[in-house]
């Protein structure tokens, strides 16, 4: 079926590998500086297949910007004291600018306390309370990926947001939340929306900008949609399987052909947030190194 489609479609993928390569042309300068490459540790607890993918692609995607990739491994059953005596070991290493412990942990581990060992200065994921804390208060720290990837597709698209009105469907840790601090501070008028929020479509039809996060399958729909507002689908969801096919189709938290019909412009899923999720942490970990060196942030992330 051919779809009519309206809206620009934002090429996550086209921009992420544009800041990947900007990223691995920004790591010669910092090695001449410092004499290493900037380093991103990940560790992995347990044999969840999806992580151990995720920590794969994570690996290789560091490798190719020039800088260096630890993988350290923990058995299912490891005690919450090994998983934090690792990450303390990482936070004293030298040559480690960026951590990332892979979630979810194992069901008997507590991942708060887990994640609220690392170095702030190294928290590539922006998940521990003091990262949360500096954004809140605007001070320089990390930001989570794939939030930030959100708001770097949205200034390329919109430049300036200052007084838009932008509404983020979802407020988990992890993207609604930091998502509407960063909107908040480029100065765009925030609604934070949730499970509790009333009449979800008249709030989403006033906003320029939306961004759904909510894992709730084409859940956001066209007559939703100002004419004209910009979307951005953070959703990954996966269809039941049609008869006679293995897996079922990936779609976003939006009816993309519904909403491609109204807005000006939306992300595809896949292919529009997912992309920019590692090229954001191989930017932390870019960041992260220059910070740690006392060199001045790179210029143009
Ligand atoms: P969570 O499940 O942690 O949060 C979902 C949020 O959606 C909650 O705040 C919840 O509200 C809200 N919500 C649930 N149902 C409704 C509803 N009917 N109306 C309005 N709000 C609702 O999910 P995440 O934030 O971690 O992830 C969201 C989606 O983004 C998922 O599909 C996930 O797979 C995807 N994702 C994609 C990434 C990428 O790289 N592209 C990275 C991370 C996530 P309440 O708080 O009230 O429960």
């Amino acid at each position: 079926m051919v779809v009519e489609t309206a809206a620009q479609v934002i090429d996550g993928k086209a921009f992420a590998a544009g800041l990947r390569a900007r990223i691995a042309g920004a790591v010669p300068a910092f090695v001449a500086a410092t004499g290493r490459a900037p380093g991103l540790a990940v560790v992995l607890v347990g044999d969840d297949p999806a992580s151990a993918v995720y920590v794969g692609s994570k690996g290789k995607a560091t490798v190719a910007a020039g800088m260096a990739s630890f993988e350290h491994r923990l058995p299912a059953t490891a005690k919450q004291d090994e998983v934090e005596a690792l990450l303390a070991e990482l936070n004293a290493d030298e040559t480690v600018d960026g951590i990332l412990l892979q979630l979810p942990l194992p069901g008997h581990l507590d991942e708060q306390a887990a994640v609220a060992t690392i170095d702030p200065d190294k928290d590539v994921d922006g998940l521990t309370p003091v990262s949360a804390g500096r954004l809140a208060l605007g001070i320089a720290g990390m930001v989570p990926c794939t939030p930030y990837g959100c708001l770097l597709l949205l200034q390329d698209r919109l430049g300036d947001l200052s007084g838009k009105d932008a509404i983020v469907v979802g407020r988990s840790i992890l993207v609604g939340k930091p998502m509407g601090q960063l909107l908040l501070g480029a100065n765009a008028t925030v609604t934070m929306a949730h499970s509790r929020t009333k009449d979800l479509p008249a709030l989403v039809r006033r906003a320029d900008i939306v961004v759904a996060a909510v894992g709730r399958a084409e859940m956001v729909k066209g007559g939703w949609i100002k004419p004209g507002a910009v979307v951005i689908d953070v959703g990954i969801n996966r269809l039941p399987p049609a008869e006679g096919a293995a897996k079922g189709r990936l779609v976003g938290d939006v009816d993309y052909a519904e909403v491609a019909a109204v807005a000006d412009a939306i992300t595809p899923v896949p292919g529009g947030v997912g992309p920019m999720t590692i090229a954001c942490l191989l930017r932390n970990t870019l960041v992260a190194a220059h910070r740690r060196a006392g060199l001045a942030d790179p210029e143009g992330f």
